[in-house]
């Protein structure tokens, strides 16, 4: 990076942290594009006049609210409710809702800011927003999980609709949480509309919206190997969470001929050397699908694995991961023990599960290595078409949608070698999907004025 750019990188940082005070991730997720994209915006220099970086950066509007309500035993609980709505620049607002102990407005930021780049890559027209609460919904009864989801969207309700913000799931949000706040919807505004998206299947929702960021994954995981003439057929696979992503990422991964030996939650991983099949895959489904029960019994179910509290599955030798629970799951010491374990590829299913010291660890060994921007965008992507068939009021088959993710995924993948491809043929995923990502949306707010 030349010395001017490096400049502009410096004080653009300098001012957002100064602006944003004690919100880490968001400061993360921001490094990470403005890094890449400095030299684009510097050598056009009616982005810097226009200040279109900076006002990508800053949200559009930021919704935070109270949500009451009532616990089993008659106590009154408090959460905080929030809705980033980050970008609008080439659709209406569009991205999941997180309910998790963890959430707070820093991640909420975060994440609103990285699916405003996901969402530009999947070229629908959805701009991007995220919400969530601080409610933890392990250990609570559906009642709960209910009235929660009621209050929560007594208030949202005000900031959303299908043309101006279209939530969907993301980590504690699966069909359960999905059905209740569509339902509250519904009742408060009394119009069916495709405002919320992971809905029900015989409610408007789309074939294979619940199997799209797995599968997803899997395809662009595919076409990276692809490029080094490789495939997932009996390479080693590790898999972490236990959630949405990571069931239908392993589901894929074992259907394209690979060996998937961790599962993980956050109290530890299993390790399966013999591999996932399909009576344990469908083990899975039901222990953390219907029965809400913890990976660790697993092992106790199947005598071929072993169970590890309190750790992370990195260490275990491998070809590929994919990690598909949290954000920063995968740290410095990780990345070199995948690379010490014989790991040539790491696709991200969850969003930035990779610390930046992870990450240059990855890049300097030159892994095929894909961000999550990249590669779990079939999620929203899938979100997408349920949005098309609502306004549509039809629906498509599950062969219909999956064709179109597949062609999403390779779209992307194909955007990320335009802009990611370095001059010895390695290719930078991460550059490549946040230039192909920055050049769409800055596009669309120079031809929109200064709004
Ligand atoms: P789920 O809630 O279905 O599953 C999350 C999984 O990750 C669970 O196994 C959970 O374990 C584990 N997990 C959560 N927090 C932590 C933590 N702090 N440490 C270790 N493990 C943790 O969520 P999803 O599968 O939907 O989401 C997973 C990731 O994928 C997230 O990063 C999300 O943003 C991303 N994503 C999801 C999309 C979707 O369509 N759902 C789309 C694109 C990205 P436990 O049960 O113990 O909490």
């Amino acid at each position: 990076m030349d010395k001017f750019t490096q400049k502009y990188v410096d004080g653009f940082m300098s001012d957002l942290i100064a602006r944003n005070p004690g919100e880490p991730e968001f400061h993360q997720a921001v490094r990470e594009v403005v890094e890449n994209v400095a030299p684009y915006i510097t050598a056009y220099p009616h982005l810097m006049d226009l200040k279109i970086m900076e006002r990508i950066a800053e949200p559009e509007r930021v919704i935070m609210f109270r949500v009451p309500w009532m616990d089993d035993r008659g106590v009154v609980q408090i959460n905080r409710g929030y809705r980033v709505q980050m970008n609008s620049a080439i659709g209406p607002y569009k991205g999941g809702i997180r309910f998790h102990a963890s959430v707070n407005l820093s991640i909420m930021k975060f994440l609103a800011f990285e699916q405003t780049f996901k969402n530009a890559l999947t070229t629908l027209p959805m701009g991007g927003a995220k919400g969530g609460s601080d409610f933890n919904p392990r250990g609570k009864s559906d009642a709960e999980v209910m009235r929660f989801c009621q209050s929560f969207m007594t208030e949202l309700q005000r900031h959303i609709g299908q043309d101006t913000d279209v939530p969907a799931g993301d980590i504690g949000v699966g069909g359960r949480e999905i059905g209740y706040l569509f339902g509250q919807y519904k009742r408060l505004r009394d119009e069916f509309t495709g405002t919320l998206t992971g809905k029900g299947l015989a409610w408007g929702g789309s074939l294979l919206r619940p199997e799209a960021t797995g599968y997803g994954l899997c395809y662009f995981a595919e076409q990276m190997l692809a490029t080094r003439g490789e495939s997932f057929k009996d390479k080693t696979v590790l898999v972490s969470g236990a959630g949405n992503v990571a069931q239908y990422a392993a589901k894929k991964a074992v259907s394209l001929g690979a060996k998937v030996v961790t599962m993980s939650d956050s109290d530890g991983f299993i390790h399966d050397p013999e591999g996932l099949n399909e009576e344990k895959l469908a083990y899975i489904f039901e222990l953390k699908n219907i029965r809400r029960g913890r990976i660790s019994e697993y092992a106790s179910r199947f005598p071929s694995a072993k169970y590890y509290p309190g750790e992370r599955p990195w260490r275990i030798p491998c070809d590929i991961a994919l990690p598909c629970a949290t954000q920063n799951e995968i740290e410095k010491a990780d990345a070199e023990k995948l690379v010490a374990g014989g790991c040539f590829c790491v696709a991200e299913g969850a969003n930035m599960p990779s610390t930046p010291e992870a990450i240059a660890i990855f890049l300097g060994n030159k892994l095929l290595y894909s961000p999550g921007k990249a590669s779990n965008a079939g999620g929203v992507a899938t979100s997408g078409l349920e949005m098309s068939q609502n306004s549509m009021r039809r629906k498509w088959t599950a062969e219909e949608v999956d064709e179109q993710l597949r062609r999403i995924m390779s779209d992307i993948h194909a955007a990320c070698l335009k802009y990611g491809t370095c001059e010895d043929g390695y290719v930078n995923y991460v550059k490549g999907a946040n230039i192909a990502g920055f050049i769409k949306v800055a596009g669309a707010m120079v031809d929109q004025g200064l709004v």
